[in-house]
């Protein structure tokens, strides 16, 4: 399972809106003490700048409060804040300790940005830091000492390094815990919470794309009787054959995951009724006859499949599983091992066919 972009991005929302207003809070009150500072050495670009900045600061501190722009007041935060820092950099009248706040740069390019645009803008503004750099003190022998210019780069390339290992990794420890928590332990399948997410991405692709989508819903015929002749560990067994049989025989773009138990969920994308029966049928058969076995022992599975669609069943994940459930529970009844799609429309009324 991928990680979808935007999922990431939602991830990342609570930690990125904890570090920025935290960094809001900070540049209010510094902007305002180096301001004063400032104001009485007579500097007064940069006096107006850093009090600019802490008005600024206060006005994006207050819209932060919706978290749904989050990322455009980050944005907005970044560059302002980033291309003050430079402005006061090249300020003649700055002292050279300004450029101490270059090391914020790559700290909070990556805690606010990310890894990759993170490394990105970090690259971008420690680069023209340096140019800056270069241009006010090449001629003084003082600051271009050596051993001082090698303690700043040495510094400024072990934080930037730091932050994109952290950032790195903290990315991927997120993609393993949101993996663990959408997949079903025992079979590798995606779980209902992945069920959900993923039915909710792919009807807004349908609606867009004007594409049908199926959902079918399978229940182990019998399951218990397997458990109880054969063991509970049999009967995990089957479940994961039943799961590598479902993952080898779908396309890659549909999805197959354990709804619990022995019940699963299957959404085929593109798909209308009449090739949901098909690739149902398929499976079904695919299923009655396969060779398993527990200690030489044949196991016979087979299945009951209900069938919903998209837009004749209703429109959300819950009408589709009340719809499929239902028609599950007609195959139960009407002797299992078989496939139950919607009524047909325009047959004459009665039970729906199924498909044996
Ligand atoms: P039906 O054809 O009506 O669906 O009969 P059934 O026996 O499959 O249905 P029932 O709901 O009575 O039993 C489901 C069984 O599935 C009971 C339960 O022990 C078994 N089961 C559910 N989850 C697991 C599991 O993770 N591992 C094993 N081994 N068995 C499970
Ligand atoms: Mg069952
Ligand atoms: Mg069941």
């Amino acid at each position: 399972m991928d990680a979808h972009p935007d999922t990431l991005t939602q991830l990342a929302r609570p930690h990125r809106k904890a570090v920025l207003v935290a960094l809001l809070w900070i540049t209010i009150v510094a902007g305002i003490l180096f301001g004063i500072l400032n104001a009485m050495k007579g500097a007064w670009v940069i006096t107006w700048v850093e009090w600019g900045m802490s008005l600024y600061s206060a006005f994006l501190l207050y819209s932060v409060r919706k978290p749904r722009q989050l990322e455009r007041w980050i944005l907005a935060y970044i560059f302002p804040f980033f291309i003050a820092m430079m402005v006061a950099l090249a300020t003649p009248k700055a002292s050279v300790t300004v450029f101490g706040w270059v090391l914020l740069i790559p700290l909070v390019g990556h805690l606010l940005l990310g890894r990759r645009l993170g490394l990105g803008v970090s690259l971008f503004f420690i680069g023209l830091a340096l140019v800056i750099f270069l241009n006010r003190f090449h001629a003084d022998t003082v600051v271009m000492d050596p051993r001082s210019v090698a303690n700043m780069v040495v510094l400024t390339a072990c934080i930037t390094v730091f932050s994109h290992v952290y950032e790195v990794s903290r990315e991927r420890s997120e993609i393993q815990l949101l993996k663990m928590a959408q997949t079903d332990f025992l079979t590798g399948l995606p779980n209902r919470s992945r069920i959900k997410v993923f039915f909710e991405r792919e009807r807004s692709r349908a609606g867009r794309e004007q594409q049908p989508l199926s959902l079918l819903i399978v229940d182990l015929d019998h399951f218990k009787e397997v458990n109880d002749r054969f063991g509970h560990e049999a009967g995990d067994r089957a479940l994961v054959f039943f799961a590598d049989l479902l993952k080898h025989r779908l396309r890659a773009t549909d999805l197959a995951g354990r709804l619990g138990g022995e019940e699963f969920g299957i959404i085929l994308v593109n798909t209308a009724t009449s090739t949901a029966i098909q690739v149902a049928e398929d499976l079904r058969r695919a299923l009655s006859e396969a060779d398993l076995q527990s200690d030489g022992q044949p196991i016979s599975l087979t299945m009951s499949i209900g069938v919903a669609e998209l837009g004749v069943d209703g429109n959300s994940l819950q009408d589709l599983l009340a719809a499929a459930d239902q028609r599950l529970y007609q195959a139960k009844d009407q002797g299992r091992n078989q496939v139950v799609p919607a009524p047909v429309t325009h047959g004459p009324a009665g039970a729906p066919s199924p498909l044996v």
